[in-house]
């Protein structure tokens, strides 16, 4: 594909143009798979203009009655008619507006629940490309202004053509020079109509970004409210949301002013039509060259046409939104994962826990900077274990998030089994290995369901042995509510080693034969992380564990430990080896050690 520096304004617009296509075929076949409503639909909008056509001829009839004195009975009949009609018409438009609304609720919810399956199938690479905001307004608001055109807009779009042809049918039938003498005003009433309905449009975006704009304060504030405190910054936060308040207000009035004058032009254009016909049909009524019946067929049409040619301009404006909208939305959908099973996926069902490394050299998607992780070679056999050390930024995260795939790699540098891990099946792949991320992230569920996250269903025996597992379990009596205790948003109620170690209880919960922990016990005091190590030793003796730590001591016992620096394996070997060879690792321990001397903690407590 050529990039867009070099593509010429032709290419641009082409490629627009298919991303438009490309959209409006995806909001087709939504269509397409609901168009049982839509049929219905159309049928009783059909039975609508009928009632709608049929109203001002039995307006005309009544006042024929009445004309030809045809008596009480008469008259009273015909009005009975009238009213049977104008009530069937009423119920039937009643129908009609559930069913086109229902689709488009329907619709929307079938966007939803696919943007979000999208969203759960997408990489890790897509979500440093997307920023969160973007998704999330792409989630809410663009399916909102998509459910508007698929119903008000489509309602409109279709319903108030229908009514003009029939009500210019039956005009012209009557009385062609007037009927065209009634429309001369339209063209204007048109225009003025979509500026305003542009404004309504307008101020409205204006209204929504605003609140937009507000929540995100909002937001920020609530979670930022321990450091607002700790700064003493209340007031300055308050006047700040106030800014944003006050500028939403003022975008609100906007909306309330082009609103207010709807009506008001609503009025001035049957009045101006009527105008005319008393003008020019007055005389002819005069003269009888017209009945009175028929005059009052023509006011009667130019009345009830008159809301839905004024909301037109609105409609168009909300059609073109919902477009772009669904522009916007298809582009979400379009993307193709980048990390998905392929043709070339193998048939693998489980998982012995080999991994090896060959000359694997990563750098990030989009980033210019050069490679995170150059040329490393490194074998992990069954059921070892290994050590990672180094500085921050050397890339141990880096290196351990290739291992269940959730960064892409080129074939031939990641092998699980002595299979290349770009062929294993992503479930299998990602079933067996469980790894405990720097920052891990707990739900605002309970306890137990956070533990048994990982798990088909949530299981009291499981979800108790992995906390024990994990040194979680004598922390547990002290909550509120045992496992039962909801944590918070983000597990808040929770300290930090607390929130490690319900972490790692998710982890072992899974049963994995392969476990990573990056650098997950670096809040865990230094005695409960021997007490983890040695459960750890215990239970995973034959399956594969890699400690990623910072801290020298979380790593001593493992088969074998490697030095990152850079993104190079600098060292290699077991602790005493790796000591006595007086490189960067027993730099490490030895500053390490001295801060034990000083009575502080290796690490922050528990
Ligand atoms: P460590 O875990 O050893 O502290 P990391 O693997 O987290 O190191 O980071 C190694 C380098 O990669 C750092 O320079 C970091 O800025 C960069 N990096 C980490 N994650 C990303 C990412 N998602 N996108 C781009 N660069 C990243
Ligand atoms: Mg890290």
């Amino acid at each position: 594909m050529t990039s867009a520096t070099e593509s010429t304004a032709a290419e641009l617009s082409a490629h627009a143009a298919a991303g438009r296509r490309a959209a409006w075929r995806r909001l087709a076949a939504y269509v397409g798979r609901n168009k049982g409503y839509y049929a219905f639909w159309l049928a009783t909008v059909l039975a609508y203009t009928a009632a709608f056509l049929a109203i001002p001829v039995l307006v005309g009839n009544c006042v024929k009655a009445l004309r030809l004195g045809l008596g009480a009975d008469e008259v009273a009949w015909r009005a009975g008619i009238l009213a049977g009609v104008a009530l069937a018409g009423a119920v039937v438009r009643f129908f009609s507006r559930i069913l086109v609304f229902n689709a488009a609720r329907e619709i929307e919810y079938e966007i939803r629940n696919d943007l979000f399956a999208q969203l759960e199938r997408l990489p890790r690479s897509f979500y440093s490309q997307w920023r969160t905001g973007d998704i999330m307004s792409r989630c809410v608001n663009d399916t909102n202004a998509v459910r508007m055109l698929l119903g008000v807009g489509v309602l409109n779009l279709i319903q108030t053509p229908i009514l003009y042809l029939g009500a210019l049918g039956v005009m012209f039938s009557i009385d062609a020079q007037l009927t065209l003498l009634v429309m001369l005003p339209y063209p204007a009433f048109i225009l003025i109509a979509r500026t305003l309905g542009r404004s309504i449009h307008h101020w409205s975006l204006l209204v929504q970004e605003g609140l937009a704009d507000l929540s995100h304060r909002l937001q920020e504030s609530i979670s930022g409210i321990a450091v607002v405190k700790a700064y003493a910054m209340e007031d300055a936060m308050a006047r700040r949301f106030n800014e944003t308040n006050q500028e939403l207000y003022r975008r609100s009035l906007g909306v309330v002013r082009a609103n207010a004058s709807m009506p008001a032009v609503v009025m001035l254009l049957p009045a101006t039509a009527m105008w005319l016909i008393l003008l020019v049909g007055g005389q002819k009524i005069v003269d009888g060259g017209m009945m009175p019946e028929d005059f009052f067929k023509f006011a009667m049409y130019i009345y009830q046409l008159t809301f839905p040619t004024f909301i037109m301009g609105w409609v168009v404006a909300l059609v073109q939104r919902g477009a772009a909208s669904m522009q916007r939305i298809d582009e979400l959908l379009s993307i193709e994962p980048s990390i998905q099973d392929t043709p070339e996926t193998q048939h693998v069902e489980s998982i012995r826990g080999e991994i090896e490394f060959r000359h694997l050299t990563f750098r990030y998607l989009g980033e210019n900077r050069g490679a995170v992780l150059r040329d490393v070679s490194l074998h992990i056999p069954a059921g070892t274990t290994l050590g990672i050390v180094g500085p921050v930024g050397s890339g141990k995260s880096t290196l351990v998030s290739l291992i269940p795939r959730l960064y892409e790699v080129d074939d031939g540098q990641v092998f699980i089994d002595g299979i290349d891990l770009n062929r294993i099946p992503l479930k299998t792949l990602r079933g067996h290995i469980a790894m405990v991320p720097q920052e891990s992230f707990l739900f605002s569920q309970t306890l137990a369901d956070n533990v048994a996250f990982g798990l088909e269903r949530t299981d009291a025996a499981s979800v108790r042995a992995a906390s024990e597992r994990a040194q979680l379990a004598k922390d547990v009596a002290d909550l509120p509510h045992g496992y039962e205790t909801v944590v918070g948003e983000r597990g808040v109620m929770l300290s930090g080693g607390q929130r490690q170690r319900t972490a790692l209880a998710r982890a072992l919960a899974l049963d994995p034969s392969i476990l990573i922990l990056d650098d997950t016990l670096s809040s865990v005091d230094a005695e409960t992380e021997a007490a983890i190590q040695r459960e750890l030793d215990r239970v995973f003796k034959g399956r594969t564990v890699v400690i990623v730590s910072s801290r020298v001591s979380a790593v001593r016992t493992a088969d074998r430990i490697v030095v990152l620096d850079e993104g190079r394996i600098v060292e290699s070997g077991r602790h005493a080896e790796l000591i006595a060879r007086g490189g960067l690792y027993a730099r490490l321990a030895q500053e390490q050690a001295e801060v034990n001397h000083d009575g502080s903690p290796a690490g922050g407590a528990s």
